[in-house]
């Protein structure tokens, strides 16, 4: 496995153990060159999914893809590395489990959103405002009635400096 910081082909592998699903081996490796450390996941494949898009056009599924997208909507939020990919799993395998090869990317959003929900609520409105494509923000607060809206309050935006202090 080639490093990701040096390229070096020569990590090696530290640890090795099963995540607590047990459906993927979890391996933390080191690279002997530059000290990198970083983490690979090992994961069976059932089966080759394509992906068909609300266009018509078709994509081969691509799990890290679909990681990443979940990673974003949960940047900086408190949840372990672990529970996100137990997340991806299961959504991984409901997909394979479907007996369909193809399946829509709008039953994709479906699984990821539900994920969401209960892993976190701000990840899960982050996502849901990017999936839904919202263009009114009274659908947004819809949203947001239906979460309470008591974890909303970490908004990224810098306070307001004040000039008349
Ligand atoms: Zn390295």
């Amino acid at each position: 496995m080639r490093c990701p910081y040096c390229g070096s082909l020569d990590t090696q592998v530290k640890d090795s153990r099963p995540t607590d699903d047990h459906a993927s081996i979890r391996r933390r490796r080191v690279c002997p060159d530059c000290g990198g450390r970083f983490t690979t996941f090992e994961r069976v494949q059932l089966r080759e999914l394509t992906v068909v898009k609300r266009s018509g056009r078709r994509t081969a599924f691509d799990r890290d893809k679909l990681q990443t997208s979940i990673e974003v909507a949960l940047r900086k939020r408190p949840v372990a590395p672990e529970r996100i990919e137990r997340m991806v799993n299961g959504i991984v395998r409901q997909l394979e489990s479907s007996g369909e090869g193809e399946v829509q990317s709008s039953t994709i959003g479906e699984l990821v959103m539900e994920g969401l929900k209960s892993l976190d609520d701000v990840a899960y409105v982050r996502f849901a405002s990017v999936y839904k494509n919202f263009r009114e923000a009274r659908d947004f607060e819809e949203l947001l009635g239906q979460l309470g809206g008591d974890e909303l309050e970490d908004d990224p935006r810098p306070a307001p400096v004040r000039d008349d202090a």
